[in-house]
Parts: C-alpha cells; sequence; structure tokens
C-alpha cells in the first residue's frame, strides 16, 4: 500500500466547502483504487487564523508543509481582509519558497457543459495554459513615494530572469510536444513592453530550436483574448506570463462554461518542494454558506494531484467520474444554470468512482 502524505488547506470562503467535498472524492479514489491511501493533514490557514494571529499561516508553515507529497489548497480572501495581504500572506508565499514557478492550467469543455461562445463545443476548445508563477509582473518589486500627496507615484516592477524565462519556455514547449498537436502559442506584450516582453520572445526562439518537431506561435496579448474568443481550435497549448496568464485563463474557463470548474496545479517540476492543486477560482463570499459553490474544479485539481503522485489509474478514474457527473444536467451547479448542490455533485462524483469498473 501506497501512501500520500497531503496537506490540505481549505482558506477562505467556499475554498472551505469545495475542498471538504475533494477530501471525500479523494477518499473514494483511494477506496476504490485500494493500492494506495490519502494521508490528510489540514491547516486551518486563511484570513480567520489573520483575524486571530495578525498573519495568514504561522512563521514556520513552510517548515510544516515541506514534509508532504503534495499540497491540496482552497482558495484564500475575504471582505474584511485586503486582498494583496491575503494572496502574499498564503498563496504566494507557499508558491514562491517552494519554487512552484510552472503553473498549469488545461481548459476544456467538459461533457454537458455549454460554451458561452455560439457553436463551439468539445473538439473546438482544448487548452493547456502555462502560467509563468515565479516571477514577472508578481514580482512584488516596486514602491510608493508621497502617500496621499497629489505628486504621488507608485512602481511596479516586472522582473524578468533569463533563467526564469527559460525555464518556463522549455516547460511549455515539452508540455506541448507531449500533446497530440504539439502547438504552442508564446504570449507576449513585446511591441509596447521593451525589455522583459523582448528579453521573452528572444528565449522563446531560442529554445524552440530544441524542439524542431513542436509548432509555435507569437501572439500579442490583446490579439490573443480575440483569437481565444473567435478562433479557438487554432490554439491548444499556450504560454503567458504571470499577468497575462492569470487574465486569459479566466477568460479561458469562462469560455469553457465557468470559473468554477478550472483546475490548477502549481508544479515544482524538479520536485524538490511539494507542489499546490487548486481550483481557479477565488473564496466567492458572494455564495459561501449556500451549499451551491461548483466543486468541478477543486476535483479536477484532484485529478492533477493524483497524476502528480503517480496514481494514473486512480486520476484516469475521477476524471470519467467528473465528466460523468456533468454530462448529467441535473447535476449543474447554479454558476451552469442549474439547481444542484455541492454535495449533491460530491455525492454523484463519489458514487461513479465507486461504480466504475
Ligand atoms: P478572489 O478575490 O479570491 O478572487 P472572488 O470573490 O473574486 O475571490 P472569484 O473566484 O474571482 O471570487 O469568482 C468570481 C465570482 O464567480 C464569484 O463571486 C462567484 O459568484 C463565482 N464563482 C467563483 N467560483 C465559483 C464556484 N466554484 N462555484 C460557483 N460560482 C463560483
Ligand atoms: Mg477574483
Amino acid at each position: 500500500m501506497r501512501t500520500h502524505q497531503i496537506a490540505a488547506i481549505p482558506g477562505d470562503g467556499i475554498g472551505k466547502e469545495v475542498v471538504a467535498a475533494g477530501l471525500r472524492v479523494l477518499d473514494a479514489s483511494a477506496r476504490r483504487d485500494g493500492n494506495f491511501q490519502a494521508a490528510i493533514t489540514e491547516f486551518p490557514w486563511g484570513s480567520d487564523f489573520y483575524k486571530q494571529h495578525g498573519h495568514l499561516m504561522p512563521d514556520d508553515g513552510i517548515e510544516h508543509l515541506k514534509r508532504f507529497d503534495a499540497i491540496y489548497f482552497g482558495a484564500v480572501g475575504a471582505p474584511d481582509v485586503p486582498d494583496h495581504l491575503t494572496l502574499w500572506g498564503l498563496r504566494l508565499a507557499i508558491c514562491q519558497p517552494f519554487d512552484q514557478y510552472a503553473n498549469v492550467r488545461p481548459t476544456r469543455i467538459l461533457p454537458g457543459i455549454e460554451s458561452p461562445l455560439r457553436g463551439v463545443t468539445a473538439k473546438d476548445l482544448d487548452w493547456v495554459i502555462v502560467r509563468e508563477n515565479s516571477e514577472g509582473e508578481y514580482a512584488g518589486q516596486g514602491g510608493r513615494s508621497h502617500r496621499g500627496l497629489p505628486e504621488e507615484i507608485a512602481t511596479e516592477v516586472s522582473i524578468f530572469t533569463r533563467v526564469g524565462v527559460t525555464r518556463i519556455m522549455r516547460f511549455a514547449f515539452e508540455l506541448a510536444q507531449s500533446r497530440p498537436r504539439k502547438l504552442l502559442t508564446v504570449v507576449t506584450k513585446s511591441n509596447a513592453q521593451r525589455h522583459g516582453m523582448v528579453l521573452w520572445d528572444e528565449i522563446a526562439k531560442d529554445v524552440a530550436a530544441e524542439f524542431p518537431d513542436v509548432t509555435w506561435d507569437k501572439m500579442l496579448v490583446d490579439a490573443m483574448t480575440v483569437r481565444m474568443t473567435l478562433n479557438p481550435a487554432s490554439l491548444d497549448t499556450i504560454v503567458a506570463t504571470n499577468l497575462h496568464a492569470d487574465i486569459l485563463s479566466d477568460l479561458a474557463a469562462a469560455l469553457a462554461g465557468s470559473i468554477g470548474i478550472a483546475p490548477t496545479a502549481n508544479l515544482n517540476p524538479e520536485r524538490q518542494y511539494p507542489s499546490m492543486f487548486e481550483p481557479i477560482h477565488g473564496s466567492a463570499f458572494d455564495i459561501t454558506g449556500k451549499g451551491i459553490a461548483n466543486p468541478v474544479g477543486t476535483f479536477w485539481s484532484a485529478v492533477m494531484m493524483l497524476e502528480h503522485l503517480g496514481e494514473t489509474a486512480a486520476a484516469a478514474r475521477l476524471m470519467r467520474a467528473i465528466e460523468r457527473v456533468t454530462a448529467d444536467p441535473s447535476l449543474h451547479t447554479p454558476d451552469l444554470r442549474g439547481s444542484a448542490t455541492t454535495d449533491m455533485v460530491t455525492e454523484a462524483v463519489c458514487a461513479a468512482i465507486l461504480g466504475d469498473n
């Protein structure tokens, strides 16, 4: 029997609801599989912890997490705590020391789910977005002077390093190469941003030479939003900076049906440190406590976690179970214009796992 040590950090708002649901689905996956167990340790970190202790996780939080094989994360953010505090105090405070520089976001239209784009079906939209997750526009560099005065200035400096851009580019080319179409689109804004984005373009060209079997092209991020909307079938694997991919992946999730469906893996590809798996959505306080959060993005991120842990059979089984459930409109939550609850979807996915042969 293999044992995987998993740290669960439900966080805030619907994060708590969807991670609770995700743990049930993981448990069902392990029971059905019979060859591994998921040993879960929960950490109550997030905005409530902040209100009690003045920080979102303990100072030695990273030390606690080091020994785990993976981290299963919900969402962080609360209406009464500034967003930049929660993001930097927990999510980035984990991603950065664990060097989870590759953020992978698969997007496709699952069975039974409709794209808001007329006539666009599963065969037209099957993407993986690779987001640079360690530097770029979210490097946290900059400052403010003359606070509150008319002459106030704030700077927000993007950092692009040759090491950082090369490793994400190589990761993206490898991922594109592993997919049937071997197609990569590199997104930049190198017409307007003439330093970091030009470096990004140059490195893309260099790395492309190592992958002659991958067809690749370049897009400016503004034109990319148009192409995603009007010609989704022309895209497969996409790589973009921290900021650009953050925005593009929300668009991608919406085009595939709902932000509630989309998963993310924050990977440390060298496996020196644990990787972290989470839905792309946030804590969504507008629907917290109503029992209607869509847990599918959190389930799909468990699929990615199981793959990462080497449990490929269990991962495939969980994905089949998710697709069987999304195919049934009576099991759609309100974000998909249905009336199902989180609990109904979770029950159904567990039943599909246990009934899968
Ligand atoms: P954050 O500030 O952490 O990003 P948020 O409150 O802005 O959190 P988002 O995840 O950005 O929430 O989602 C925007 C809206 O989409 C939410 O307010 C909610 O109505 C809806 N939404 C997000 N996730 C889900 C989900 N899993 N199920 C149903 N609706 C969702
Ligand atoms: Mg948000």
